[in-house]
């Protein structure tokens, strides 16, 4: 491969700060985590930060922090990664799901209010490939109808809607820290919220059930080993506190692409709407509406032949085998997200990716177009 789809940026600054974990005596339960959840407060302006293992396990704390499950609905998008739909299944609750808004790619907000029933708990929404449209939207529904609102941040960290940042809408939200996300901790996630209550059952369910008190041997509930150790909760410290710079190396290089793509009639190119600050998570571009999923795939397989990896983005959720068993779902049943998942080209996107690079990937693109007849 000559371009790859993502990597992650780590520097002298992180391998020693990592090292210095490693030389202290307490590698998890230390003080990192503390300062981290510290740290990310700071930095949302919530009450509370709960560091956990992964988004998927975020997402699960906050189901079970609220008491969702058995003879609950969860309204979700199928457009999605596929842990914001199982962790609902996880809990034991039913996933309600919605097809999405053709523009945004997130949660049709007009779809939601005739799929809430007697047994709707939540609203669960996901900023997809890190934008933050009708978040105020969906915080008003939930409002309005007596539900809560877990906001899956996952892809999110650093974007804001009017100012308002991504993850701050909900009354939970999650973070995760894959080294393909804004920030990394290698596998890593985190909860958020305003509620006392919410969070010290999260950080009680993340340490097996253990109690305030501190007793290693009292289990108070039924929870789970969802901790973050200490190396990664200081490696998500100092990525952290280079998000900013993340952020405009992130934005310098979406800038360039659509810079690059915006006039060729073939593609779909992701743009930001006037009142959100982007932090971009991938730069996903599509196809038009009238090409057929053939399409993209040549493409796709075209790209990696010329040594530059590219991904489709996603596959719908409800497709996915065992939830067509899970959910009884069956082609159709989303149109919107069918379209555009069938025609979506995730481009190599991460903080350092140099304009030769980027050059390389629009003219390799705009070839492939060409040769396939597209
Ligand atoms: C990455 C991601 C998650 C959580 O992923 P983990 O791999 O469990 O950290 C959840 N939801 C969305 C939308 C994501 O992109």
């Amino acid at each position: 491969m000559k371009v790859y789809l993502s990597r992650p940026d780590i520097t002298d600054t992180e391998i020693g700060a990592v090292t210095q974990v490693l030389r202290s005596p307490n590698l998890s339960l230390g003080p990192e985590l503390g300062a981290f959840e510290q740290d990310f407060c700071q930095h949302l302006g919530t009450q509370r930060a709960i560091a956990v293992s992964s988004g998927t396990a975020a997402l699960l704390l906050c189901l079970k922090a609220m008491n969702i499950g058995p003879g609950d609905e969860v309204i979700t998008t199928p457009f999605t990664f596929i842990s914001s739909v199982t962790s609902i299944i996880t809990a034991g609750a039913k996933p309600v799901l919605v097809d999405i808004d053709p523009v945004s790619l997130n949660l049709d907000p007009a779809g939601i209010e005739n799929h809430i029933t007697d047994q709707t708990k939540a609203i669960l929404p996901v900023e997809v490939f890190g934008n933050p449209a009708h978040m105020d939207t969906y915080r008003h529904c939930a409002d309005q109808h007596g539900l809560l609102m877990i906001e899956d941040s996952c892809e999110a960290l650093g974007s804001t809607l009017n100012g308002r940042a991504a993850g701050t809408f909900g009354d939970m939200a999650t973070f995760a820290f894959y080294p393909n996300k804004q920030i990394t901790t290698g596998e890593g996630g985190m909860i958020v919220t305003n509620s006392d209550i919410w969070a010290d059952l999260c950080v009680s369910l993340r340490n097996q059930g253990r109690g305030s008190n501190g007793a290693w041997l009292a289990h108070e509930r039924l929870g789970y080993n969802f901790r973050l150790s200490d190396i990664n909760c200081v490696l998500g410290r100092v990525q952290l506190s280079r998000l900013e710079e993340f952020k405009v190396q992130r934005q310098r290089v979406a800038r360039s692409y659509q810079e690059r793509l915006m006039q060729d009639r073939r593609l779909i190119v992701p743009q930001a709407a006037k009142n959100v600050d982007m932090s971009w998570f991938v730069f996903v571009v599509r196809l038009q509406d009238n090409y057929p999923q053939e399409h993209r795939d040549q493409l796709i397989a075209y790209l990696h032949d010329q040594g530059i990896q590219a991904s489709n983005y996603f596959t719908p959720v409800h497709l996915q085998p065992f939830m067509v068993e899970a959910l009884g779902h069956r082609p159709g049943d989303f149109p919107t997200t069918e379209s555009v998942s069938a025609r979506t080209l995730a481009l190599p996107f991460y903080n350092r990716l140099s304009e030769a690079d980027i050059d390389l990937v629009c003219h390799t693109l705009k070839q492939g177009l060409d040769q396939l007849g597209i």
